[in-house]
């Protein structure tokens, strides 16, 4: 089974390595029916890797002209991966949203919690005191109130283990990421399987781990797949392992989107 649908894409508007153009192409030449460009909304806190400026400006309109070009072929949806501490408003006019967090907030300063381990041990150390558990709990809090603004789905549930910190087998570490993520599925809003971290080469499973995938499975939520591709030729990384992770989880489908609409398909 192949899933020929993606909504979690990064081009040169944002952090990406290829234009717009060339993510739409290679959509194209792999034979897929959707693609959601989700370039990462402004935020006014960090222009390393957001649209701002004339980036932000001309996103929109190169979209749309790809989306009408490129009509009789693919559908193209003109998305934004907008993070949870960006302006409220900074998601609107989109055809949808991806809710994600990507920061933590220690001692008033941003500290971005994928970029790398010394990173996030320096904001643990800062911003709590060296208390890795107070920490967790400010970026799972964050996830849930992300979920709660209702985006087409949730990015990247546990980016925060990306770089190994936190331990994942810490009791404490697993029981408050089961309660977020069981204040998430309250929500009904879709979790996304994301495969960006493997794509780059960090890690060897998607998000969110086995446990929280077993979770999902218990509480009948739902999940749908995303690359976070930020190098076309990496559209559909590790769908395959995906998908083998999902069913040794115990979950039996997942979302695709089919230009207009989630609809459920069997794995
Ligand atoms: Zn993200
Ligand atoms: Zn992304």
């Amino acid at each position: 089974m192949k899933i020929l649908s993606n909504l979690h894409t990064h081009s040169q508007f944002s952090d990406g390595k290829n234009t717009a153009r060339e993510v739409v192409e290679a959509a194209v030449e792999k034979g897929f029916t959707v693609l959601g460009m989700s370039d990462h909304g402004y935020t006014d806190f960090d222009f390393s890797y957001c649209m701002h400026g004339e980036r932000l400006e001309n996103y929109k309109p190169t979209i749309r002209a790809l989306q009408e070009e490129f009509a009789d072929r693919i559908r193209v949806l003109c998305g934004v991966e907008h993070d949870f501490f960006g302006p409220d408003f900074a998601h609107e006019g989109y055809d949808y949203f991806i809710g994600s967090v990507h920061y933590v907030i220690g001692n008033g300063i941003y500290y971005p919690i994928d970029e790398s381990a010394a990173k996030t041990q320096a904001c643990i150390d800062d911003g709590f005191g060296g208390d890795t558990i107070a920490f967790c709990r400010s970026y799972y809090d964050s996830v849930v109130k992300c979920a709660q603004m209702k985006p087409l789905f949730l990015g990247h549930f546990d980016l925060i283990t990306k770089h190994g910190v936190p331990d994942e087998s810490d009791p404490r570490y697993i029981s408050l990421t089961l309660e977020a993520m069981d204040a998430v599925l309250e929500t009904g809003v879709p979790i996304e399987v994301n495969t960006g971290a493997m794509a780059r080469g960090v890690t060897t499973a998607p998000y969110p781990s086995s446990f929280l995938m077993r979770r999902i499975a218990e509480k009948n939520g739902t999940v749908t797949l995303g690359s976070d591709c930020h190098d076309c030729t990496k559209l559909d990384y590790a769908f395959d392992v995906a998908l083998d992770c999902l069913r040794n989880s115990g979950i039996r489908s997942v979302l695709v989107y089919d230009g207009t609409q989630f609809v459920e398909q069997g794995i």
